[in-house]
């Protein structure tokens, strides 16, 4: 039970938890957003690209965004497993995640779903305060979310575990990981 995708509208933990449940599982956590913005800081060409989206809470474009995740997925700290936290975030990253994983005859073994209600992740990413998290681009976010991301709740519904995402990050960890041992 190691190849897991987090989902979940921005601000339902899917960072937080991930790292907590990163050294559980011994295997990486692996964080787009912190992809981005890591390029974006160094100043790399792919982060000079990315920059405008993030800064206003679109995608970023799918050719980028999956070729980033295609050499990510490529190191070796995670050939025996990763937990991917804000990729797929459409349908069509969904589809090149299932076919990166099918040239090693992989699958994802389990999609947790952080399910949190909308006025909680809005005050918790409010009092988080990083650059994009202010209302506007945070409500953009959020739409994106709900129109582009969550038909992938549908889509991985066979693998998919839905946790409930309020409360303390260990209580939540401890679900998420009584939910995925439940799988096994
Ligand atoms: P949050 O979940 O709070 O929105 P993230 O760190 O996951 O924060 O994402 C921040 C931004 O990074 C997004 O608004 C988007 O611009 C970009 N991003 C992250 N993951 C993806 C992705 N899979 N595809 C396209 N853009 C992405």
């Amino acid at each position: 039970m190691t190849r897991v995708v987090l989902v979940g509208p921005p601000g339902a933990g899917k960072g937080t938890q991930a790292d907590a449940l990163s050294q559980k599982l011994s295997v990486p956590h692996i964080s787009t957003g912190d992809l981005f913005r890591r390029h974006v800081s160094e100043g790399t060409p792919l982060g000079e690209e990315a920059k405008r989206y993030l800064d206003s809470g679109e995608l970023v474009p799918d050719t980028v965004t999956n070729e980033m995740v295609r050499e990510r997925l490529a190191e070796p700290d995670a050939a025996d497993g990763f937990l991917l936290d804000g990729f797929p975030r459409n349908a069509k990253q969904a589809e090149v995640l299932g076919n990166l994983l099918a040239e090693s005859d992989f699958k994802l073994d389990a999609v947790i779903q952080l399910e949190v209600p909308e006025e909680v992740v809005v005050s918790r990413l409010l009092s988080r305060g990083r650059g994009d998290d202010t209302e506007d681009v945070i409500r953009r976010r959020q739409q994106v979310y709900w129109s582009e991301t969550a038909p992938l709740l549908d889509y991985y519904h066979d693998v998919l575990i839905k946790v409930d995402g309020v409360g303390d990050v260990d209580d939540v960890s401890a679900r998420v990981l009584d939910a995925l041992h439940a799988r096994r």
